[in-house]
């Protein structure tokens, strides 16, 4: 079966967020894991995450996909945001071991100016700070558009962020198909190149979960416009290819494209119709 779901925002809890899932016919989702806006986030509530569960387990679902919040920079020029995103993300992997949710994915960041080098070392030291050994989420790192000063925009950034962390078994990556496009990796008209360039590069064991996007915008833009499913550059051979392969096609998929709810019911059935 295709793993398969998107972005949902989490406004009722967890088990609302579960239900709401299932009616769209996905067997996951995503979820920002706080307030984009920032602040505090909201505590768990035991009997919600037992739902959460018991929903989980009774419908087979994938690995659900905790994302960061987009102002989460671990490599801001800037003290004060550099601090609030390493309490972030300690915080956020805290709350998580709570869950059954056992995937959580951040941008690396942006280095504003201070060089990718000095980006590569501030997100390092952030993950050496919050990821412990015994944790039992993994935290993955998206592959970036490029734009602007994005770290994580070559497979290179992200393997050398992985060198410097301790404990490297729990860190994976996220693809984002719309963003790999964008940095110039043709999925289109070299699927297999781009997975055996992965493969080498940082290792498919390390690859836990896929953004599936189409792109507004050609190979290497580095614009970061994210398109529905058939509708952009990458279009649905192509997207087609990527749910069916084998080295790919086990994973967990997450459309992250501009659509409502009855949208994504659409693009969701759309792709198990294509799931060979
Ligand atoms: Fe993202
Ligand atoms: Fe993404
Ligand atoms: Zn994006």
């Amino acid at each position: 079966m295709l793993n398969i779901g998107c972005h949902l925002s989490v406004s009722d809890g967890y088990e609302a967020i579960c239900k709401e899932a299932l009616s769209l016919g996905a067997n996951t989702f995503q979820f920002f894991s706080r307030n984009p806006r920032g602040g505090k986030s909201a505590p768990l509530s035991p009997d919600d995450v037992k739902a959460m569960e018991d929903i989980m387990q009774k419908n087979s679902f994938a690995p659900v996909l905790a994302h960061a919040s987009y102002t989460m920079n671990l490599c801001s020029a800037d003290e004060k945001v550099r601090d609030f995103a390493n309490r972030a993300l300690k915080e956020d992997l805290e709350k998580f071991e709570n869950m059954p949710c056992s995937l959580y994915n951040f941008h690396p960041g942006s280095h504003v100016g201070q060089g990718v080098e000095k980006g590569i070392s501030l997100i390092a030291d952030a993950l050496n700070q919050a990821v412990n050994e015994n944790q039992k989420t993994i935290v993955l790192l998206e592959t970036m558009a490029g734009k602007g000063s994005e770290v994580g925009r070559c497979f290179e950034e992200l393997r050398e962020i992985i060198d410097r962390v301790n404990f490297k078994e729990k860190i994976g990556v996220c693809l984002d198909t719309c963003h790999v496009f964008d940095a110039g990796y043709d999925i289109v008209n070299d699927l297999d190149g781009v997975i055996a360039k992965f493969d080498d590069i940082i290792g498919l064991e390390r690859l836990y979960a896929v953004h599936l996007n189409d792109s507004k915008n050609p190979v290497n833009s580095h614009k970061d416009r994210h398109e529905k499913i058939g509708e952009g550059y990458i279009g649905l051979e192509a997207i087609t290819r990527i749910i069916n392969h084998e080295k790919l096609r086990d994973l967990p998929f997450f459309l992250e494209t501009p659509n409502d709810n009855q949208g994504y019911a659409e693009e969701i059935k759309l792709l198990r119709s294509k799931y060979i």
